[in-house]
């Protein structure tokens, strides 16, 4: 089964996935936890450009480009063989967040994000897609000092990323469910769980 999460920065995503690991894991299931943009060594090269480019910005395009060249690689290189092996594949964002992020909130088009993406990612959809859905006032406050370039963006821009994600969630309504994550990890995993456990 491949499983990704989704959400904003400060929507604790990183939390969500340590939680969901030890869970399937408490129950005998092999997991791989992976990230995007990253996953494989020329991922994280990606992520470093994508996170820390200073002076220049890369353009839209470009930059919808290269997060889609660290999941082609993610998806073919770590993935992929995960499946084959019955492995559970558990990573921190996927495809949809290009779609919100790259496709909504920069305005490139979600049909377009999306048919860059379907190129590679042909059969590989995940079986469950966690959105962690929350105000951006909220989250960008969790959020300590040090940020990246990204994380700098304006608090309009992340409300669009919201409404992205909202929207993308009514493209694909089997795959993702939304949860609140303003609330305590504790009660945001006990609403994951539940998802996850109709899954098994
Ligand atoms: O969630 P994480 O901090 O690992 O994401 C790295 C950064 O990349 C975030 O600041 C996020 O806003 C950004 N990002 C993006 N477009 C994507 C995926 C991530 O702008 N498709
Ligand atoms: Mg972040």
């Amino acid at each position: 089964k491949f499983i990704t999460i989704e959400g904003p920065d400060g929507a604790g995503k990183t939390t969500q996935v340590k939680k969901i690991y030890e869970y399937l894991t408490s129950r005998g299931r092999k997991v791989l936890v992976t990230r995007e943009p990253g996953g494989t060594a020329l991922g994280e090269k990606l992520r470093e450009v994508l996170l820390s480019l200073a002076g220049e910005s890369p353009v839209p395009e470009a930059e919808a480009l290269i997060y889609a060249a660290s999941r082609a690689q993610l998806i073919k290189n770590v993935i992929s063989p995960a499946l084959l092996r019955g492995t559970y594949v558990l990573c921190d964002r996927f495809v949809d967040s290009s779609l919100a992020y790259q496709g909504w909130a920069r305005g490139l088009g979600i049909e377009e994000i999306l048919g860059i993406n379907r190129w590679f990612i042909g059969e590989l959809w995940p079986d469950l897609t966690i959105l962690l859905d929350i105000d951006p006032e909220v989250s960008l406050k969790r959020l300590e000092r040090a940020r990246d370039r990204l994380e700098k963006e304006t608090l309009e821009f992340h409300k669009r990323v919201r409404e992205g994600f909202l929207k993308v969630r009514e493209i694909f309504p089997e795959r993702i469910v939304a949860v609140d994550a303003s609330r305590s990890p504790e009660e945001v995993f006990d609403r994951i769980s539940a998802y996850i456990r109709k899954m098994l």
